[in-house]
């Protein structure tokens, strides 16, 4: 039940220059993204339920009227997609996800219940903003082009980086090696309410509680640490830049049955 649930000032805080051109807003414990174009910008996921109004408020402090050209997602789960549909009637503009995205995003799928026994501590948080069904964008919602690029978005790559969802992908830019990883991985504890109150940046994997494949989200983190990224930018948890984050997430990548993968999920060896 998202109606009458307002978002406090306190639980919106800006995320500024993580890297030329690539600005944040975390609204509760989730982060949106704008990054600026050689035409305009575009738009990284879409939020909690109820946050379209402060992500227009926010994008219009940068960008004045001007709409981004495209919304572009890392994956369908309701707090990447909450500020569907009402913020299209302000902006319509095309929105992009993975082929594999698209019955969720469509209303035709609905995701895997979320996994509580692998920590749903902020499950309990996020409850008022739980949805009543699955988002139906119906065809306003088109399948990333196979080619890797997002037209007006030419700089990024999209990679596909399953495993938290079937249809997960991560954006790269290779000319400053930043990464938006949507929930590929976190830098805070999705389970652990401390660490997001401290927001202290370490590489965690996943949100346990909602991903459904930890063979393919292991597979996915290799991948990205292949690209040794100088700033990598979550959907949840402060980004974090230098010369330290390849490190990090080559020792997550190694060690991502320790560090990621819930116990009880893990295969005998
Ligand atoms: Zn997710
Ligand atoms: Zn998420």
């Amino acid at each position: 039940m998202t109606d009458g649930i307002e978002i406090n000032d306190r639980d919106v805080v800006t995320l500024d220059s993580i890297a030329p051109g690539v600005r944040g807003l975390r609204i509760l414990l989730v982060n949106v993204y704008a990054v600026s174009t050689a035409n305009g910008w575009v738009l990284i996921d879409a939020g909690l339920p109820m946050s379209h109004g402060r992500i227009r408020r926010w994008a219009e402090s940068h960008f004045g009227s001007r709409k981004p050209s495209a919304i572009v997602l890392t994956h369908g789960h309701f707090d990447h997609v909450g500020a569907f549909p009402q913020i299209l009637d302000a902006w319509d503009v095309p929105v992009f996800a993975h082929q594999l995205e698209l019955p969720y995003l469509r209303g035709e799928k609905k995701y895997p219940a979320p996994d509580m026994t692998a920590g749903g501590g902020v499950m309990s948080l996020l409850a008022p903003f739980y949805p009543r069904g699955p988002i139906n964008l119906g065809d306003r919602v088109q399948p990333l082009p196979l080619n890797g690029i997002v037209p007006e978005f030419e700089d990024w790559k999209w990679i596909h980086t399953p495993g938290h969802t079937e249809g997960h992908v991560s954006f790269f830019r290779d000319s400053d090696r930043t990464l938006l990883v949507g929930d590929a991985f976190c830098t805070t504890k999705q389970e652990s309410l401390t660490a997001i109150a401290t927001q202290k940046p370490e590489l965690h994997g996943p949100p346990a509680y909602y991903t459904s494949d930890w063979d393919a989200a292991k597979a996915s983190v290799e991948i990205l640490a292949n690209l040794q990224p100088l700033c990598v930018a979550p959907g949840h948890g402060l980004a974090m830049s230098g010369a330290d984050v390849a490190p990090a997430l080559d020792d997550l990548a190694k060690n991502f049955d320790e560090l990621a993968r819930p116990k009880k999920t893990r295969r005998a060896a």
